[in-house]
């Protein structure tokens, strides 16, 4: 059903991305990289991809750890060992070629990898093992792979990059909510970077325009031989963003009211936003009275001179460029607003506009 408010797995759940599904499954570079807002659905195109593709693949999806902050080496390995386990339940032989490895101890038929002390396991050398072990291709999925960032006493770029130039058989897939920090987090056109130069294949999700948005709402509601035929007035509220469609269909199904449906999802979108700017302004609590005063200030648009007249009618002192560059910046990698022509910074989602105001 197309108005299931999860990730979907399959076509048939799914409405049109028909072109960036096979783009994924072209896996045309080492590394491809799926960008997005949230909820324009990444983690659906990507399972879809993966389910049609029929390959062995691992999947990690670090959105959990936004809400802690970081991710601890034992974290990650733990997520790994998950899946490995997961693979190995499906393919016993694979086992074999663990073995050999340091920081992997064989318990039965499961594998337990070491995260901590003398000779913790590398992930280079889980991959190494997949690609020796694996006839076809295998694939390493890491969903809101810009979390990486925050990975404390480890860094994943030079197991990338071995295996982008060594490994031929293993495919990475990486997506990110937060264009910005990806990118940053990559740093793909840093000479300093281990991934330096390395040509990525990269599918961005684009939100849903008015017509899009119709259809999407159409070819959901005649699943459900539900006749509706409001759809001006349900982009103009919600935007196009596949996910708060979801919601509203979803509601629609179970209210039949266009009003309690579109008040049911925009308080739905207000609670998530809130607790994920929460999550934003975890690591920047000592900014906290200066970020809400930006995304105010943003949430019909606004310019560099209106953000920063606002910044200091609140404080009654001087903010400096750099620090008003900072926040911006800071505001903009992580997909909170965008810089539009002509119009200033702007919130990235028109429901987030709801949340500030
Ligand atoms: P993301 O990973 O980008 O945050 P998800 O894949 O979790 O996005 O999608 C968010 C919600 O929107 C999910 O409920 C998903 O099923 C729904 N969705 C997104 N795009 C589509 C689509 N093209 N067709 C049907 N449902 C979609
Ligand atoms: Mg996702």
């Amino acid at each position: 059903m197309i108005f299931d408010p999860v990730p979907k797995e399959s076509r048939k759940d799914f409405f049109d991305r028909e072109e960036e599904i096979e783009k994924i499954k072209s896996l045309s570079s080492p590394i491809t990289l799926v960008l997005g807002l949230r909820r324009t659905g990444k983690s659906s195109v990507i399972r879809i991809a993966l389910s049609e593709l029929d390959l062995p693949y691992v999947y990690v999806d670090l959105r959990k750890f936004e809400e802690k902050g970081y991710i601890s080496y034992r974290d990650l390995v733990l997520e790994l060992q998950r899946e490995i386990n997961r693979l190995i339940r499906k393919f016993p032989n694979i086992i074999d070629f663990f073995e050999r490895i340091e920081g992997v101890k064989i318990m039965g038929n499961e594998v337990k990898l070491k995260w901590g002390g003398n000779g913790r396991v590398k992930i280079s050398s889980l991959l190494e093992s997949i690609n020796d072990w694996t006839e076809n291709k295998a694939i390493i999925t890491i969903d809101e792979a810009q979390e990486l960032l925050n990975l404390r006493g480890a860094n994943l770029l030079p197991a990338f990059a071995y295996s982008f130039d060594n490994l031929n058989k293993i495919k990475i897939i990486l997506s990110g909510s937060k264009m910005g920090l990806l990118y940053r987090y990559l740093s793909e056109d840093d000479p300093k970077s281990p991934l330096y130069g390395r040509a990525m294949n990269e599918i961005e999700l684009q939100p849903f325009d008015a017509e899009k948005s119709k259809e999407f709402l159409q070819s959901g509601f005649k699943q459900l031989n539900i006749n509706f035929n409001e759809f001006n007035i349900i982009y103009e509220k919600l935007g196009g963003i596949p996910g708060w469609l979801t919601y509203f269909g979803y509601y629609y199904y179970e209210e039949r009211d266009l009003n309690k449906a579109l008040s049911k999802t925009i308080s739905t979108a207000i609670e998530l936003i809130r607790e994920e700017f929460d999550n934003f302004l975890k690591t920047r609590a000592i900014a906290t009275g200066r970020y809400l005063t930006v995304m105010k200030t943003v949430t019909n648009c606004a310019t560099w001179s209106e953000i920063k007249r606002a910044l200091e009618a609140r404080e009654g002192i001087e903010v400096s460029d750099s620090e008003i560059y900072n926040y911006l910046n800071q505001l903009t990698d992580s997909s909170w607003i965008v810089k539009e022509e002509g119009r200033g910074y702007c919130p990235s989602d028109p429901l987030i506009s709801k949340v500030f105001s």
